[in-house]
């Protein structure tokens, strides 16, 4: 999971935007960040390993000028973690110059890769993203949007696609649309009194505001701009300043949309298919006190991600609503961190109990998802510790059965215990008193929309793109791919 921005900001600052769009998106990756800018005739792009306001410094801003940028803040599900693989992506090639933002995943790296001229030796990075930069600055086509419509239908999986060429930005989503990607309108900025320079006509194309591109529409608000509609999947959206947005479809639109994004991923104020994801996700607490009824004193939140579930759980049930753990905001998610070992070590880094809230009490503890187990372990034995009468954990979304290979890093089916475990062996290992999870039925129910239109394969199986067998491995698979050959 990543988070993409983009900017079209006439006669302003798209750069300084685009890093502000970014800090919304902080959530969907943390390992790195960078921005691309242009001038109109150059793009110049700077980024680097870690958190968005540790790289994007105020002071290195100023130096990336222009009216159109892109923004990537990265969570590897291709490639290490170093400085290579962030991203924007940029190839100044003999065609055209090109800069990426990608979110999401190819599942046809290796099929891609053998139509590349030169191989592996030409990429510079081991992402999926580098290697789709590169077949499109070859594509002999006379513009970037010929190419990407050239390209395109070859590439099979997930991308969510911010492009910047010299003159336009274009918003891209697969025919799935696994990754969300919205489109907003920026308002034209007020004059400041007395200011100088060229004024502002309301016949002026750059006077008129700008456009922006965000993986969430939490990243529109924080940069004032109002939500117009989701790029499609299968649909191209060009922008350029002064000029409405123009759209090409490249193929038919096989909507798909992750329903976890809904469930946990994005942020609980973005919206998503006309929907606010608090609202989703306390309708799933309610659906869940519906399935998985006990009788107990508190129901208490996994701070911060299962507090609107928590809350419909307690509105469901009658059982108060009580905050049991202080998360410390200054650690990184959990799940975000790369290495099982400071997986692990990070909970008890971010959690805390509440003593005098849990002590003696019978919990109903809600959280979004158990992937590998070790987590809910580690939460229930701190909850037992600060003397916890019961724990009865309770997941807002069904078992994780299956491998994501769509952007999401839980593509090695041996890490979900759900996969090799039985609910009650589960319950078992995590040490609770009881544990019950979501049905999809209930989903569905707090949905309010058809299965059809989602992404359900890690709880059903059911991959609306078919993966290639040897997908187990295939985070790394550019770094396997010798050198110089295709
Ligand atoms: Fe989302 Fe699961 Fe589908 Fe991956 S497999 S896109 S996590 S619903």
């Amino acid at each position: 999971m990543c988070g993409v921005f983009g900017v079209v900001a006439p006669g302003g600052d798209a750069a300084r935007l685009a890093a502000l769009g970014l800090f919304a998106l902080q959530h969907r990756g943390q390992e790195s960040a960078g921005i691309a800018a242009s001038d109109g005739d150059q793009l110049m792009l700077y980024k680097d390993l870690g958190m968005i306001a540790q790289v994007l410094d105020e002071r290195r801003l100023p130096s990336l000028p222009g009216q159109l940028a892109i923004a990537h803040c990265r969570y590897s599900t291709t490639g290490s973690t170093v400085w290579e693989n962030a991203q924007p992506t940029l190839r100044l090639g003999p065609r055209r110059a090109l800069a990426i933002g990608h979110n999401g995943n190819l599942v046809n790296t290796r099929e891609l890769l053998e139509g590349l001229p030169g191989g592996r030796s030409r990429l510079p990075a081991s992402t999926d993203t580098e290697l789709l930069t590169a077949l499109l600055a070859d594509e002999p086509a006379a513009d970037t949007v010929e190419a990407l419509v050239r390209v395109l239908p070859r590439v099979r999986g997930a991308y969510s696609l911010v492009v910047l060429d010299e003159r336009r930005l274009i918003g891209i989503r697969d025919p799935h649309g696994f990754r969300p990607l919205a489109l907003g309108r920026l308002p034209a900025m007020p004059e400041a009194p007395g200011a100088s320079g060229r004024r502002s006509h309301p016949d002026d194309p750059d006077a008129a505001g700008g456009w922006v591109l965000s993986s969430e529409t939490a990243g529109l608000d924080v940069v004032g701009a109002d939500f117009v509609r989701d790029v499609e999947p299968g649909e191209l959206v060009i922008l350029e300043p002064g000029l409405e947005p123009r759209s090409v479809r490249f193929a038919e639109a096989r909507p798909a949309l992750c329903v976890f994004e809904l469930i946990y991923f994005a942020r609980p104020d973005s919206m998503m298919e006309g929907r606010n994801l608090y609202e989703v996700r306390r309708r799933m607490g309610m659906e869940l006190a519906v399935e998985h009824a006990v009788a107990a004193d508190l129901v208490m939140p996994v701070p911060d991600t299962g507090a609107p579930a928590a809350a419909g759980y307690a509105e469901g049930s009658g059982v108060p609503y009580r905050e049991g753990m202080y998360r410390n905001r200054y650690a990184g998610r959990t799940f975000i961190q790369p290495s099982q070992a400071l997986r692990h070590r990070g909970v008890t880094v971010k959690l805390n109990p509440l003593r005098e809230v849990v002590r003696g009490r019978r919990l109903i503890v809600v959280d979004d998802s158990i992937v590998r187990g070790t987590t809910t372990r580690a939460i229930v034995g701190l909850l037992r510790k600060a003397g916890a009468a019961e724990v009865h954990v309770r997941i807002s979304a069904p078992p994780i059965y299956h491998p994501c290979f769509y952007g999401i890093d839980t593509s090695v089916e041996t890490e979900l215990i759900a996969a090799s475990h039985s609910v009650e062996e589960i319950r078992a290992f995590i040490d609770a008193d009881s544990l019950g999870y979501l049905s999809i039925e209930g989903l569905l129910r707090a949905l309010e929309l058809p299965y059809e239109g989602f992404c359900f394969a890690c709880f059903d199986g059911h991959y609306p793109e078919p993966v290639p067998y040897d997908v187990a491995r295939r985070k790394f698979v550019l770094e396997e791919a010798p050198a110089g050959r295709g």
